[in-house]
């Protein structure tokens, strides 16, 4: 069943266009409204290339009488014209150059459109993305990847496609009621019964497809999140796909998933695509009737002509731009749950913002103390970490040790302010560092070796000066930092040296090579104080006491503090601690 909230008013098409338009920026609101008054010039053009078919075709069927019709007479009176040739070719030449005006700003505004949909969709999917990666530890602990991934790729594209639709709307009835107003000059009755009889037609379809369509879209983007959640999971996890032969498994979620969602899409398709064949039909028969009663009421053969061109080559016109406003209508209609999304998160508050100072500088000088802290994870039932009080003076190596899932990696987390925590302070000098901009200040003289580090599949130097430009990056301090951590020989003994690739998530790479490159982009950072959650586990002892003895040579002035299972590192400490029962102890 279709959410009943989905019908409330803040999910209607027009609030849905509101909230757009104040999302955009105001470069974008002026495009757009370019974009209409040029609309409204290209629907006047319109009116006046079909008005101009019936003198065109008079002058063609009838050249006897040429004179009978006013705007006829006008024109010969304006450009004082003398023989009836000259006036056949000046007829000729005024209808072939409206018809061409009017056809290539038809062009120019799909261009146009296009352009200013794209652009907009692009500010979107970029402030999406801001969001995204500015939003809190936290938030990112508590979402789902997949779900993000899905947003910004399919989500922002159908957002186009509203967008988009909504713009080809407006013109459509632009061009509409400029057609059926030059109609109505030539003939009201006409222009009525066309008007009534497609809009009749169209409003029964929307009216039986609208449900369906709404329906379709939330589905769709249900079955959209859903995919790349199967392809994530399962490329993720295919080491146990392979060994327990699951294969069979992730390809029946696969196939019935993506079942779904292509008929979905197709279903989508022969509705908004349908009424036009329909329509082409009642187009004929409405020429054809028309035709049948002149004729029968025994009218002039040149003025049945005339209007019959009138009114095929309106239609030819009308019928496209009724069929453009449904599609378009349609559109919106299918696309719009997914636009919901998307507004949500364009929406989305910030946490972090990009205006602090970066002149200003984090001083260091004595010691960090936790204070009375405590920590509960937003979704957990309990505590995870209680009362903890804590100091490490600068220059303090310091182990923290504990059972598995006591608390140590959320402790450090907290420590490097990625949480927040519950209750309690950090205190950096007696400064405060959760208050203002202190805290991305402090996260300045950090660098930290988490427990699962993340490499990009790129080369070796991209990976140990992370996130840098690679024509600002110091090589020779890369080399030196895989020295420290005992790669050097390793990343010289390959092709490409430096330059190799890793491979995604440096597969290409062992367990020990991979935390040695997480810790040689630690050092790479020079910071005053280094993190490291488990950072030589699958380091063989020997190893590890020698990076760790580099580590400590380095770091007169820096303070390390590090997790660890093992007693080699721990050997390099003057303070250990100890988490048990979410609560901290010195034990050295
Ligand atoms: P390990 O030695 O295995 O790395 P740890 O001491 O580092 O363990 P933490 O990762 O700090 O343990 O986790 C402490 C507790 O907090 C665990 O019980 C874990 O289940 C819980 N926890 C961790 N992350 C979250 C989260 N995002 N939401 C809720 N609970 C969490
Ligand atoms: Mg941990």
């Amino acid at each position: 069943m279709i959410n009943k909230k989905f019908f409330k008013y803040k999910y209607r098409d027009i609030f849905l266009l509101i909230r757009i338009w104040n999302n955009l920026r105001n470069k974008r609101q002026y495009s757009i409204i370019r974009l209409l008054i040029f609309q409204v010039l290209s629907g006047f053009l319109e009116m006046l290339s079909l008005a101009s078919v019936v003198p065109f075709i008079y002058v063609i069927t009838n050249p006897e009488n040429i004179i009978d019709s006013f705007i006829i007479r006008d024109l010969i009176l304006i450009f004082n014209i003398e023989s009836n040739a000259s006036l056949i070719t000046l007829i000729t030449i005024i209808f072939v150059f409206l018809i061409i005006i009017s056809n290539s700003i038809r062009l120019y505004n799909l261009w146009l459109t296009n352009i200013i949909a794209s652009k907009i969709t692009s500010d979107f999917s970029t402030k999406c993305y801001a969001n995204k990666i500015f939003s809190s530890y936290e938030d990112h602990l508590n979402s789902n990847s997949s779900d993000f991934i899905g947003l910004i790729t399919n989500y922002i594209i159908k957002t186009t496609d509203f967008i988009y639709s909504f713009l080809q709307i407006i013109y459509s009835i632009i061009i509409l009621f400029s057609l059926i107003f030059t109609l109505i000059i030539y003939s009201w009755k006409i222009a009525f019964s066309c008007l009534i009889i497609f809009s009749l037609f169209y409003s029964l379809i929307i009216i039986k497809f609208k449900y369906k369509l709404n329906q379709n879209g939330i589905e769709f983007s249900k079955r959209n999140d859903f995919q790349i959640r199967i392809i994530q999971e399962s490329l993720g996890s295919i080491r146990d796909i392979i060994v327990n032969q699951r294969y069979k498994l992730f390809l029946q979620f696969f196939e019935k998933n993506d079942r779904k969602f292509r008929t979905i899409i197709a279903q989508n398709a022969t509705i908004s695509g349908f009424p036009k064949y329909i329509l082409e039909a009642i187009g004929i028969v409405f020429i054809a009737l028309t035709a049948y009663i002149y004729v029968i009421n025994k009218f002039e053969t040149y003025y049945i002509i005339s209007l019959l061109s009138i009114i095929a080559l309106g239609s030819q016109k009308i019928i496209p731009s009724f069929q453009m406003i449904f599609y378009s209508w349609s559109t919106m209609q299918s696309t719009k749950q997914v636009v919901i999304k998307v507004l949500k998160m364009v929406e989305k508050p910030r946490s972090k913002d990009l205006t602090f100072s970066k002149n200003k500088r984090f001083f260091f000088n004595k010691e960090i103390m936790l204070k009375n802290i405590n920590f509960k994870y937003k979704f957990s039932q309990s505590k995870t970490l209680n009362n903890i009080n804590l100091k490490i003076s600068k220059g303090d190596t310091v182990g923290i040790i504990g059972k598995t899932g006591s608390g140590k990696s959320t402790l450090l987390d907290i420590l490097i302010g990625l949480l927040n925590p519950t209750s309690g302070n950090l205190l950096v000098d007696n400064l405060d560092v959760h208050q203002n901009e202190s805290l991305y200040l402090w996260q300045n003289i950090i660098s930290h070796v988490p427990q699962n580090i993340f490499l990009t599949d790129s080369s070796f130097i991209e990976n140990i000066a992370f996130g840098i430009d690679l024509k600002d990056i110091n090589i020779q301090r890369v080399k030196l930092v895989s020295e420290y951590v005992l790669l050097d020989d390793f990343i010289n003994s390959l092709p490409a040296g430096y330059y190799t690739k890793i491979g995604e998530q440096g597969s290409k790479l062992s367990g020990g090579q991979r935390q040695r490159i997480g810790i040689a982009r630690a050092l790479y950072e020079q910071k005053e104080i280094l993190i490291l959650d488990e950072a030589t586990s699958s380091l063989d002892s020997n190893t590890e006491v020698k990076i760790m003895n580099k580590i400590k040579k380095l770091s007169n002035n820096m303070t390390v503090i590090l997790i660890t299972h093992n007693e080699n590192s721990l050997n390099f400490c003057n303070k250990v601690f100890l988490i048990s029962n979410k609560e901290i102890s010195q034990k050295i």
